[in-house]
């Protein structure tokens, strides 16, 4: 592990000084390999790197297969073609009700404030997102307003990715009064990698935020190895608990980075030490640029029958795929198809 004293320091500081040369994430990992760094620059012009150094704390000098380090590392496989994978993989240009709004299933429909994410992770399905063209600007609100008050069903709002968390506390203070002024919005979902990228974003100021709104709060966060959850990042998301702000996680299930039941059970443990309740584990959604780290479906369904088999149900994430135009995540395990 690299000696870095990243709790300490401010998030906003952290979040100005990512790692973005994939030269100097593999200095920093003392990682000379010139095969990892020309496949990486050449990936790295269509998804750039981007990875907060309290993350790269987190790896393991020396090791080239750091499964935290595969999550972030551009790599050139992402360069070749795959017809299954697709730029929008779940058909979200469909779902783009308006700017900023992602409506997909019936209670509650995903708003997206800013494009940035304070790490780029190599599978995400948003990865191609087209995200300049679609924030919603100062005077969307009202277009956003009536849309909620003509769907009288939606009852939550779910902020999500690019991450909402990189967004100041101002900005996100403006978002949530407005939520909160409309009497049908009962609950605000926040879907973030921030804390676990930089724990120190869940600071007093964050939660004394979240704590005074009179919506309920959920913050589903994302996990994918239990090497992400050191004591510091497990003692901020008890933090949240404390607060009595509800915590989910999910994963993704990827290959050579958590494809193993051992290693979603620890994950599943060190959540709920940190009292997290592991929500999803996703199966890879097909974007372009993302098919190594795909699994075939009967490792899928073996690596899921030995983790009930070792967890206890309650730590148990449910695995699902999400399906364009679906209602809901598809169940996937015993007769469901992959
Ligand atoms: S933090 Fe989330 S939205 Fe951002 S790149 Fe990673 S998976 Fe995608």
């Amino acid at each position: 592990m690299i000696n870095y004293l990243y709790q300490e320091q401010n998030w906003k500081t952290q979040l100005s000084d990512l790692i973005t040369d994939p030269k100097e994430l593999l200095q920093q990992l003392q990682l000379s390999t010139d095969q990892l760094l020309s496949g990486a620059i050449l990936a790295s012009e269509q998804f750039k790197l981007r990875v907060p150094r309290a993350f790269v704390a987190k790896m393991n000098v020396g090791d080239a297969l750091d499964p935290l380090l595969l999550q972030v590392l551009p790599h050139h496989l992402e360069l070749e073609d795959h017809p299954e994978f697709v730029t929008d993989p779940l058909g979200e240009k469909e779902a783009n009700q308006l700017p900023g709004v992602l409506h997909k299933y019936q209670s509650r429909f995903l708003l997206t404030l800013t494009g940035a994410c304070a790490v780029h992770c190599r599978y995400c399905f948003r990865r191609h997102f087209p995200y300049q063209e679609n924030l919603p600007k100062n005077n969307d609100w009202d277009n956003i307003r009536s849309y909620i008050q003509q769907n009288p069903q939606i009852n939550e709002i779910i902020l999500s990715g690019g991450d909402p968390l990189t967004l100041t506390n101002a900005k996100l203070e403006l978002w949530v009064k407005r939520l909160e002024s409309l009497p049908q919005v009962k609950i605000l979902r926040i879907h973030t990698r921030v804390p676990i990228v930089i724990p120190s974003r869940i600071d007093d100021e964050l939660v004394a935020l979240l704590k005074k709104s009179t919506l309920r709060i959920v913050m589903v966060v994302h996990s994918n190895h239990p090497a992400e959850l050191d004591a510091y990042t497990i003692e901020r998301l008890q933090y949240l608990a404390m607060h009595q702000i509800t915590v989910l996680n999910q994963a993704v299930l990827l290959k050579g980075v958590n494809d193993c039941a051992e290693i979603l059970s620890q994950l599943s443990y060190r959540l709920f030490e940190a009292k997290v309740m592991p929500y999803y584990l996703h199966v890879l959604d097909k974007v372009k640029g993302a098919q190594h780290f795909d699994l075939e479906s009967q490792k899928i369904n073996q690596i899921y029958t030995a983790l009930l088999a070792t967890l206890p149900g309650y730590l148990v994430p449910k695995l699902v795929r999400e399906i364009a135009g679906e209602n809901n995540k598809t169940p996937l395990y015993g007769e469901q198809t992959f």
